[in-house]
């Protein structure tokens, strides 16, 4: 048998004469142990190979390798009838889709230690479809993680070798990348270097040159108290998920419709018409539990409502809307950052701006109107509702003559 796995010097040769050397039932599934050291076991956290094993022409598939008793051995989807010869093709769409997301993984770590050499690397998933890492020692910002992302796109463009030798564990230095207690269970050490960028001990499978990734793409972000949970793909399936994030936006650009550029600002104006519809529903809930707010002060009706989820535009709609009422003063109030209301007055002694224009001066607003009517704002609201009900309790003094 050699004495390194075959995948540690020629990932790509894809086709094997082997013996099938015993068949075995183990924890509900069919397992093939063969003589030759050729596929990947899963370990390390990362997936094992997938393919087949052919037998006169006939197929018989194996969906994963794992170690039993440190031996590897190919969990069959398909049982082969009969020990002996047989030639072993490696599912190589699985095995390159991991070589690029490990890889991805080795460049995207180096380039965070590189910028940020207190964070250590935890756990980590690599499988053909996308790789997870968890970084430890204190969690980092989305921005951190991008603009990793955006350093790790820079190598792969820059065609950086990626370079394997085999050294006894005693020569392994502080430069290598290793993990905890590596070096004292094995003689003899993989490493695994990506140019100047990053130098780890490592038995997986690799890419031979960064070009090979294509494309890096963060997909998942969690952070958490002192780690961060990274998701991300490489190659093909990244390009696939842009092109289905980036679709998902174009298919609706012409019926919305929006620039792409302001694809940001787009989803932040649905959060806020979320939080603003939501309000509307406890406002009409309360409309509907107490009815409007009206008062009578003497001969003039004072009608006053809190309208989330409007704005000046459509607070001027419903005035329109609104029942003739001899001698009345109604304000209308749109809370948000930049709160705005409207004051309409019907057959009073004064102008409008009368029963508001000094109470808004005094909170800090501003505005201008006519004979009948008068609006307004308020810029850097933090408390709209208090600010909401001091203007009603000051228009009240107001058309009161306190
Ligand atoms: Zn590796």
């Amino acid at each position: 048998m050699r004495e390194h796995p075959y995948y540690w010097d020629d990932p790509l040769k894809e086709r094997f004469d082997i013996t099938i050397d015993s068949i075995i039932e183990a924890n509900g599934y069919t397992y093939v142990k063969i003589l030759e050291n050729v596929v990947k076991p899963s370990g390390g956290g990362q997936a094992g190979d997938r393919g087949r094993i052919e037998i006169d022409g006939t197929a018989y598939e194996f969906m994963d390798t794992v170690l039993l008793d440190n031996v590897p051995m190919l969990q069959m989807k398909d049982t082969p009838p009969i020990r002996g010869n047989a030639v072993l093709a490696i599912d190589m769409v699985w095995r390159g889709a991991m070589m690029s997301n490990h890889t991805s993984e080795h460049l995207f770590v180096g380039t965070v230690k590189k910028k940020h050499p207190d964070i250590e690397l935890g756990r980590i998933w690599i499988d053909g479809n996308r790789g997870a890492v968890e970084l430890e020692g204190r969690s980092l910002t989305i921005e951190e993680v991008l603009e990793a992302e955006s350093q790790v796109q820079k190598h792969i463009e820059q065609a950086i070798p990626v370079k394997t030798e085999v050294t006894s564990a005693r020569d392994i230095d502080e430069s290598v990348r290793t993990r905890e207690g590596v070096t004292s269970k094995h003689d003899i050490i993989r490493i695994v270097r990506v140019g100047d960028l990053d130098s780890s001990a490592c038995a997986g499978i690799h890419v031979t040159n960064t070009r090979e990734i294509c494309v890096f793409k963060v997909v998942d972000f969690k952070s958490r108290d002192k780690d961060t949970h990274i998701e991300f793909l490489s190659g093909s399936r990244a390009v696939e998920s842009l092109c289905c994030v980036y679709n998902a936006a174009l298919l609706r650009k012409y019926s919305y419709p929006f620039e792409l550029e302001q694809l940001g600002a787009v989803l932040d104006k649905a959060k806020s018409l979320q939080t603003a519809h939501e309000e509307s529903l406890q406002k009409i809930i309360q409309l509907m539990t107490d009815g409007p707010h009206k008062e009578q002060m003497g001969s003039i009706r004072f009608w006053y409502e809190y309208l989330p989820g409007m704005d000046a535009g459509s607070m001027r709609s419903v005035m329109k809307q609104l029942p003739e009422i001899e001698r009345s003063t109604t304000l209308l109030f749109a809370p948000g950052p930049k709160s705005s209301f409207i004051l309409w007055t019907k057959s009073m002694p004064k102008d409008a701006s009368y029963y508001i224009q000094e109470p808004v001066l005094e909170l800090g607003g501003h505005g201008g109107g006519s004979k009948e009517s008068f609006t307004g704002g308020f810029a850097d609201v933090k408390n709209a509702l208090d600010l909401y009900q001091q203007l009603v309790e000051k228009v009240r003094k107001r058309i009161s003559g306190i």
